[in-house]
Formats: structure tokens, sequence, C-alpha cells
């Protein structure tokens, strides 16, 4: 992805006020996911079960239709598995104890856009992976304080890589954070290192999604065969989190929440 300066929408507090109701849904549909998710589970019954939640009400499963290299992506969400990063397709596979799965929701509601990830583990997993998952949304946080007007997307990529500088993470560089809002991917790129420059200067009713993938390794990866699945190039495991949110002249609000999770740090996933 290159970072643009093209497109960038301003959303009014009333459109604001729309994606909230998409947020919501999709905060809804990752908090079922975690209560389904246990070993035995399919990554495709998670599929069924977000997009019949997301159509129950009311919503359009927003990855459905996306255009790909083998044509277009047929799932509601994506599942991503240990050393798979983002773009994991549902399918058969099932979840086992010490997996580190990354879920990544979008939804539509009434024209607007909703776009979220978690990262969970399944039992037991090593102390690192650990630190890795809770890190990555960390690094999340960071990203999310940092978007605040007159600063720039280039800080809210300092605040995030800052998090993985301090452990060695490797941090992907292809792939990013977003605007978003009547489309679900819109300029600008929000990359999640500083290397790209500082970028935009960020305005009220910018609409983001911030969404860090961090590795216990590097940060080269490789798209699979599928044409979808990025998975790290050296095998190591890798997390991914994202929030979509609102830059109001008051500060960020995280719209991909539904009240039972709104703070800025709250519990992490299971
Ligand atoms: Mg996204």
């Amino acid at each position: 992805m290159i970072v643009s300066e093209r497109r960038v929408t301003l959303k009014s507090r009333s459109q604001i006020e729309q994606m909230r109701r998409a947020g919501r849904l999709v905060a809804d549909v990752l908090d079922r996911l975690g209560e389904a998710l246990r070993p035995g589970i399919t990554t495709g019954d998670l599929d069924r079960i977000a997009e019949e939640m997301i159509r129950r009400s009311g919503g359009i499963p927003s990855f459905i239709g996306v255009p790909g290299p083998r044509g277009p992506y047929r799932h509601a969400i994506c599942v991503s598995i240990d050393d798979e990063v983002v773009h994991g397709i549902p399918g058969r596979r099932r979840i086992e104890e010490g997996h580190v799965v990354s879920i990544d929701a979008g939804a539509i509601v009434d024209g607007w856009h909703g776009d979220a990830a978690r990262t969970f583990t399944i039992g037991r997993v090593p102390a690192d992976v650990r630190l890795l998952v809770d890190e990555t949304r960390r690094g999340m946080d960071a990203g999310i304080a940092a978007a605040r007007v007159g600063s720039t997307i280039g800080d809210i990529a300092a605040a995030v890589e800052a998090v993985a500088l301090e452990h060695g993470y490797g941090v992907l560089r292809e792939y990013g954070g977003h605007g978003i809002g009547t489309e679900m991917h819109e300029e600008p790129f929000v990359p999640n290192y500083r290397g790209a420059g500082r970028g935009r200067r960020l305005e009220p009713g910018m609409c983001l999604a911030i969404e860090p993938m961090f590795t216990l390794g590097g940060h080269e990866v490789q798209v699979r065969d599928d044409g979808w699945t990025v998975a790290t190039a050296d095998g190591s495991v890798a997390a991914h989190w994202e929030h979509t949110i609102a830059i109001l002249p008051e500060g960020p609000e995280i719209l991909t929440v539904n009240g039972r999770d709104r703070s800025l740090l709250g519990e992490a996933g299971v």
C-alpha cells in the first residue's frame, strides 16, 4: 500500500454517530466469537456465527466481496492462527489448545463501516507469546492515544512502533491501518512504523482503523497460495489488534465498542 494524501473524508457528528452503530455491532460479534472460541470449533463455525449475527442485526458483512488475486473474499471474518498474521480464511481447520487466534471482523450498518480485530489465546501459551498478544494490544492503545487533532499519521505510527521496539518485535510494513467511513479502506494509510514519514495532519472528523501487527520474529511476511493468508516469513507467532476510531476535538473516540469495553486499556482477550 502507498501512503497517499488523496480522498481523506471528514465525518460530521451525525455521521460518526452512524459509525458508532456499525462499531457496536462489530464489538458484539467479537465478544460472541470470544465466547465461542474453544478447542474443537472450526474457523468456519466461527465465520457462520459472525455472518448470521451481522445479518440478523441488519448489517452487512463487509469483507464478503472484497477483491483478491484469486477472486473475491467469501467470508465475514478473517481467522489467522499462530504464524498467520492477517487475512486467514475460515474453513475446516479446528482450533486447538495453545493456538494464537487473531479474528478480524467488519460490518456495514446503513452504509457506514466498522472494522476491528482481537487476538485470543487458547488455553496455556508460552509467556513470551502471552506478552506479545498483550503488548500488541498496548501498541494499538498507544496509537489511539496519539491520534489527536494537530498530530500526524506519523505520530500514530511512532507511538505504535515504540511499544514494539521495547521488546524487539517485528512490525509489519506492507500492512497497516487505514481511513474508514462509507468505504472499508479509505485514505490515508496508517503505518505502524515511523520510517514512513510524518504523513497527513490529523483533523476533527477523520475516522481511522488503527491496527498494529507485531511478530516474535522479523517483519517480513509472505502471502500463501490461497491468495489471502499473510504469514510471517520466519514462521514466528504474530498478533493483531484493531479498533476503528474517530478523531474529535476533545480527543480520540473508539467506535468499535459496545459498552462492555469502553476504556482505552480494557481487559485483555481470553
Ligand atoms: Mg482494517
